[in-house]
This record gives C-alpha cells, sequence and structure tokens, in this order.
C-alpha cells in the first residue's frame, strides 16, 4: 500500500471494497474481523471490530497507541524516545489478505500496516518496512519468494506442569494416530483459509510437529506466518488442546525453529539454480547468501530475539548455531536447498536455520533481505561450504574453515545489530531504538534466572 491510497480517493476506493467484502461476509456470517500486527518482542496483537464497522476501520484504520512497539514479551514497556504514551496511530487492515478463521467461526482476520494520523507510514511498522524493502529488491530487478517453517509443542491443556498430549516417538505414525482428529482438523482449516500447506510431521521433541507452507511473495509469506500459528492455536483450542511456539520448551530439548527459506527470481528465473557457482548458484545468490551469511550475529536480534532463543540455539540441536553454509547441511546456519535433481529451478533457495518463532516475521522479512542487499552490492562471495556438523569438527579444522559460533546470548546479537549499518539502515533510527530497548529490557528482566524460569516465563508467550 502506498501513501497516495489513503488520501480522500484512496480512501473511498477502499471503503467501497470493504462494502463488498462486508457483503460477503455477512453471507458467511462473519460478525468480527481481528486485525493483527506483530510487535517489536515477536507477539501477534489484536484490535477487533465488529462487521458494522469493517468500512470505517478499512478506510481509516483502528487506534492503536505506538506504545506497542516498545512492549517486551512479558508485557512491560521499556523506556524509548519514540514509543512514548502521546499520539496515535491507525491500523489498517490489507484487503487483499482478508479471511475467514476456519476454527473460529464468526471471526475473519486481516493483517494491517500501521499508519499515522497525518496518513504517512508510522516508521516503526514492521509489515511496511518488510513491504520497502521488497520493493529495494526490484529496483535491483529481483523478486524474492519466501515461507516460514512453524514449530510447535502439543499440550493437554492443564493447570501446572504442562503436560505432553503426543507420547509417541520422535517422527513416529503413533502420533499422527494419538492427534489424528487434531491434525486432519488442523489440515482441513487451513485449507479452508486458502493455505498451501507442503507437509505436516511429527518432530524430534516429545509431541513436537511441524509445518510447511509452499514460497510467496515475502510479506505474504510473513502474513501466512501469522495465520498459520493463530489457526494451529484455535484448532487446538477446540480439541482441549494448548500450544507453545517458544524457542524452548524443555531443558535440555531440542527447541521450535522457525526457519526461513527465500529464493530470489530474476527475469522470472531462480537464481539459485542454473548457475556456474557451487551447487549451480549464480553470482547474485552467491552474493545475496553471502550477504546474510555474514550478517548474521546482528540478524539474530531480529530472528533469534529473546533471551529464551539462546536456550534453543545449541549446536548439534539442528538450530544452526555456527555461522556457516552447506548444501543440505542441517547444522549449518545457512542451509542452501537444491532440490531433487530436475526441479532445482523451482526447488532451490536458501534457508536460515537459526531464527526461530520469537522473530517479529516481518522484522525477519526486511533483516534477511537488507542483509542479502548489502551482500548484492558488495559482490560478496561464500567462503568453502561446511558438509559436517560443525560442532564435530576437530578446532583447526574449524579455524581453517573460518567457522565461528553464533552469539551465545541476546546482548551479543543485540551489540552486533547495534553495529551493522545495512541493518540498523535499513530499519532506521525509530525501529532501531525500539529494537535495541526492547531487547536490552528482555535481557535486564531474565538475568540471572535459570533456563528452567526462563522456559516457564515464555511457554506461552508467543
Ligand atoms: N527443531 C529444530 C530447531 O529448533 C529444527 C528441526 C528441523 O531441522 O526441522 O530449529
Ligand atoms: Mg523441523
Amino acid at each position: 500500500m502506498d501513501t497516495a491510497q489513503l488520501d480522500a480517493a484512496g480512501r473511498e476506493e477502499r471503503a467501497a471494497r470493504a462494502r463488498s467484502l462486508v457483503e460477503r461476509m455477512a453471507a458467511e456470517r462473519i460478525a468480527a474481523i481481528a486485525l493483527t500486527f506483530v510487535d517489536t518482542a515477536g507477539i501477534t496483537r489484536a484490535k477487533g471490530v465488529p462487521l458494522a464497522a469493517f468500512e470505517h476501520a478499512a478506510a481509516w484504520g483502528v487506534g492503536a497507541t505506538p506504545v506497542f512497539d516498545a512492549f517486551g514479551v512479558d508485557d512491560s514497556i521499556a523506556a524509548t524516545t519514540v514509543a512514548n504514551p502521546t499520539g496515535d496511530l491507525r491500523l489498517l487492515p490489507d484487503l487483499d489478505r482478508l479471511v475467514a478463521l476456519a476454527a473460529q467461526p464468526g471471526w475473519a482476520w486481516a493483517p494491517a500496516d500501521r499508519w499515522t494520523q497525518e496518513g504517512g507510514p508510522h516508521p516503526g511498522c514492521a509489515r511496511l518496512l518488510a513491504a520497502r524493502t521488497v520493493d529495494r529488491l526490484a529496483d535491483a530487478g529481483l523478486t524474492a519468494r519466501a515461507a516460514f517453517e512453524v514449530e510447535w509443542v502439543v499440550y493437554r491443556a492443564a493447570d501446572g506442569e504442562p503436560e505432553p498430549a503426543a507420547t509417541g516417538p520422535a517422527y513416529g505414525m503413533t502420533r499422527l494416530v494419538e492427534l489424528s482428529d487434531y491434525g486432519v482438523d488442523l489440515l482441513r482449516a487451513l485449507a479452508a483459509e486458502g493455505v498451501d500447506v507442503r507437509q505436516f510431521h511429527p518432530e524430534y521433541t516429545p509431541s513436537q510437529f511441524e509445518l510447511s507452507v509452499a514460497p510467496e511473495p515475502p510479506v505474504a509469506a510473513a502474513d501466512t506466518a501469522v495465520l498459520v500459528r493463530t489457526t494451529i492455536r484455535a484448532v487446538a483450542a477446540r480439541h482441549g488442546l494448548a500450544v507453545s511456539f517458544a524457542p524452548s520448551v524443555a531443558d535440555p530439548g531440542v527447541g521450535n525453529g522457525g526457519h526461513l527459506h527465500v529464493s530470489l527470481d530474476r527475469d522470472g528465473r531462480n537464481v539459485f539454480s542454473g548457475g556456474d557457482g557451487r551447487f549451480g548458484l549464480t553470482p547474485e545468490a552467491e552474493a545475496f547468501t553471502a550477504g546474510i551469511l555474514d550478517r548474521l550475529p546482528a540478524l539474530l536480534a531480529v530472528g533469534a530475539p529473546s533471551v529464551a532463543s539462546y536456550l534453543r540455539l545449541l549446536p548439534s540441536h539442528w538450530a544452526g548455531a555456527y555461522a556457516c553454509w552447506g548444501r543440505e547441511n542441517r547444522e549449518a546456519a545457512v542451509r542452501l536447498v537444491t532440490g531433487s535433481h530436475g526441479e532445482e529451478t523451482t526447488a532451490a533457495n536458501v534457508e536460515v536455520k537459526c531464527f526461530d518463532q520469537a522473530a517479529n516475521p516481518y522484522l525477519v522479512i526486511a533483516g534477511v533481505l537488507a542483509a542479502g542487499l548489502a551482500g548484492l552490492d558488495e559482490g560478496d562471495t561464500l567462503p568453502e561450504p561446511v558438509h559436517a556438523d560443525p560442532a564435530g569438527l576437530p578446532d583447526d579444522e574449524r579455524a581453517r574453515l573460518g567457522v565461528e559460533r553464533l552469539p551465545t546470548d541476546l546482548a551479543t546479537a543485540v551489540a552486533a545489530f547495534e553495529a551493522e549499518p545495512a541493518l540498523t539502515g535499513a530499519f532506521g533510527p525509530a525501529l532501531t531504538e525500539t529494537l535495541l530497548a526492547v531487547r536490552r529490557a528482555e535481557a535486564d528482566t531474565f538475568a540471572g534466572r535459570t533456563a528452567a524460569e526462563i522456559i516457564a516465563a515464555t511457554r506461552w508467550r508467543w
């Protein structure tokens, strides 16, 4: 959406579109629409409007305080100069993404952009930032496609210590039997919502599941991540179950990742295949990937943004704890996926594995694309690929390959972000300030707390 759409003619056009959407929703017995945005701490915040108020909301937006930008994972509010209690913003629903929520009968949902009362883009709006970063890629002649993987753990909704709902083995068919109705209701709900699910499977950790979706334009991929998680939670609630997307759910244990897949097209051709570089990479795909790899410590402040993230980001936990890349290497933070022979042109992409779902997916899109763009600007190249678990390599071999452990705590990642001009420049001063303030406040809040305490405090937050 560009600013022109917020002039009088643009508002009238949005109102007219909303009127026809309201008619359709009334026929589908929709009574309320949830407008969501994701805050700096990765929490999806919402405002609901009744059907009768949707037309006005579409044209003029719904009020929201800018102080949401400074909210922490525990709903505390970090001190900043930009996200203060005065002033007001407007949440404008994306009318192209309005969808009936299949597991919340009577509700529809639309992701929202945040605008100022004066009709300009709010500098702290993560979704608009993601869209602007996609535009920068377009200026370079490139179109990105992206997809977020979702992992979660299903519990019996119980007081006290949460009890895993499925007891079968990792990747076991047993789990699909144990939660058979839940699984099929989830897939039906997502299909009804137009989500193109590619795979749903039991994961490693007790009662953990994973779902992957088809690639989409990057902002749509972030929207889908919000919709999929909302649906997973809503279907679970209808089955008397509760879900956790938190980075870490047990110590010790393998956590919930939020891996991001990205590919790039130039002139309708995937630049991650058919090139003369290693594994078919073109120079553009290599430079883009190298731009991301070089900036991973800083990107962690975006993609692994919680103190809890560092309980997950451990060597040999499939989380990608080392800054290296490799073809189909699940212990490399950056995994090159080439696809099967014959389908490389559609399947080849790069997967960033070190991220989790405490992250705001719009900020992840903005950060990763900005890092890739910086790599393209610099004509960056990749080091030697790594074909083994870096944790198992002798120290001298790791040193020879230049493979370093990623930050092991939030404060180190935040310092790297602050020192990375490609990211602070893309995010702008206001968003940079709030991001740093929210992360540092969280690090202070949890300083000295045990892993078990951090897990208990964050399990149900995202
Ligand atoms: N659960 C792992 C993580 O924390 C990922 C497992 C996988 O490779 O899918 O990222
Ligand atoms: Mg997985």
